[in-house]
């Protein structure tokens, strides 16, 4: 059966103002009550690689992966203690240069500053159940960059995490959904065996490991909306 991935950003209050991407903070309310609806209508929540054997059909269960991009705190202390209630595992992003520092990358949008999870807050996170995914080490524009720089953001950026976790980091999620031929290549050649892009929809059996897709829950989005993202799509 198909298997929704969820993509969240930050977890915490909005803010009042009108500022770029506000669309992308979903309250900790919202997200508890979108954790319930998962669990009301069957779902375990897991992280991309607990999920991959449920997306490939050798396993066989309603199973939803959860998604976090960027690695920032507010997830770390809004949404850990949320998926801990419900017994749920989650993977996150990271951007490795940005380990306990803020999203850069965004400010050039005119997105308020948010801080990135440090060391010691990445290593419970994966000491609660949950995956280290990586996120290139800046945040990278790839299929933008020179080729051996796109190749240097993936590998580095993996060789950081997996220091960081002690063991492999094989999940990987492109900045900003941007990919081609080209960097897909470049992110299996770096060592991943499963990157997420942004297609608006369910995985199943037929997807490319290399662009899976996924379905971005936004901080308007109605409990109707959430559940017919999930079960829909
Ligand atoms: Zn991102």
């Amino acid at each position: 059966m198909p298997v929704p991935i969820l993509l969240y950003h930050q977890i915490a209050t909005p803010p009042f103002r009108k500022t770029p991407f506000r669309s992308m903070i979903v309250s900790p309310e919202s997200f508890r009550r979108q954790m319930g609806w998962l669990k009301r209508l069957g779902y375990q929540g897991l992280s991309l690689r607990e999920s991959l054997p449920y997306i490939s059909g050798q396993k066989t269960g309603k199973v939803a992966a959860i998604t976090f991009d960027d690695g920032f705190t507010n997830v770390y202390q809004n949404a850990m203690p949320i998926l801990q209630e419900f017994g749920f595992t989650a993977t996150n992003f990271f951007v490795s240069n940005q380990i306990g520092g803020s999203n850069e990358w965004d400010r050039p949008l005119g997105v308020l500053p948010a801080t990135c999870m440090d060391i010691s807050q990445i290593k419970q996170w994966l000491s609660s159940g949950h995956e280290v995914g990586a996120h290139t080490m800046d945040h990278a524009h790839l299929s933008q960059i020179p080729e051996t720089q796109a190749f240097e953001q993936l590998s580095l950026c993996k060789e950081k995490l997996q220091e960081i976790v002690g063991d492999r980091v094989e999940t990987f999620a492109y900045p900003y959904g941007d990919h081609n031929d080209r960097v897909r290549e470049l992110v299996r050649q770096a060592g991943y065996i499963v990157a997420a892009g942004t297609e608006r929809r369910r995985a199943t059996g037929n997807d490319d490991l290399m662009n899976l897709p996924r379905l971005t829950i936004r901080r308007d989005d109605t409990w109707l909306h959430f559940v017919a993202k999930c079960l829909l799509r």
